[in-house]
């Protein structure tokens, strides 16, 4: 399958890290929130691509907004239950992940909640990796391309948006059809292309 990038013929800059929404991404999302281990269900080669980005040295961290805590569906008891069994099944296919920041809150303007860029910031700032760094940040929905916009607004850092067909994708794609933005099928894709390109670079510098 042909990707569509944003500035067609130029390659995607190896990444230093990815930073991935969770529901819609990873694992299916549903409008009726997911909150339990059980409903935890991981989209096919989500796990796997994280693997094959921790195995080329990338630092993967994942921004959620959690708001179903707040609106009383499921309790941090259940998130941290979640989480513990996608670090599980992605160890199981070699992978890990660096940091894990959750947002509870309902209030649109807690600093935190996507589309604000707080999750974000506070994941580079938790890596310490210098204003140099390329970053990505993978979601599926216009807050998250928001939030890595606004990560860039307001920081010394670029993180570039990147959206994905899954979960609630192809809905975002619509709405967002205004400008033009790295846009692939899932998260496998994107790191198909991520990793597709940078080896293609190499081959080429042994070349010389
Ligand atoms: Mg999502």
């Amino acid at each position: 399958m042909v990707e569509q990038d944003f500035e067609k013929g130029r390659r995607l800059p190896f990444p230093d890290l990815v930073i991935l929404d969770r529901d819609g991404v990873i694992n299916q999302d549903s409008s009726a929130y997911i909150k339990s281990r059980d409903e935890w269900i991981p989209i096919p080669g989500s796990l796997e691509a994280m693997a094959r980005l921790h195995q080329a040295g990338v630092k993967i961290g994942i921004a959620t907004n959690q708001r179903g805590i707040a609106l009383g569906l499921y309790d941090h008891q259940a998130l941290e239950e979640m989480h513990q069994k996608m670090t599980a099944l992605l160890s199981d296919v070699g992978g890990a992940i660096d940091e894990i920041a959750f947002c509870t809150a309902d209030d649109p303007l807690h600093p935190d909640r996507k589309p604000n860029p707080g999750m974000l910031l506070t994941i580079i700032k938790a890596l310490d990796l210098p204003q140099t760094s390329v970053i990505y940040f993978v979601g599926d929905k216009s807050s998250d391309v928001a939030a890595a916009e606004n990560a860039t607004l307001q920081s010394d850092y670029r993180v570039i948006p990147v959206l994905v067909r899954t979960g609630n994708g192809i809905k975002s794609e619509k709405k967002l059809n205004d400008r033009e933005r790295l846009t692939y099928n899932d998260l496998a894709s994107f790191v198909d292309a991520l990793l597709f390109d940078s080896s293609d670079l190499s081959a080429l510098s042994t070349e010389e």
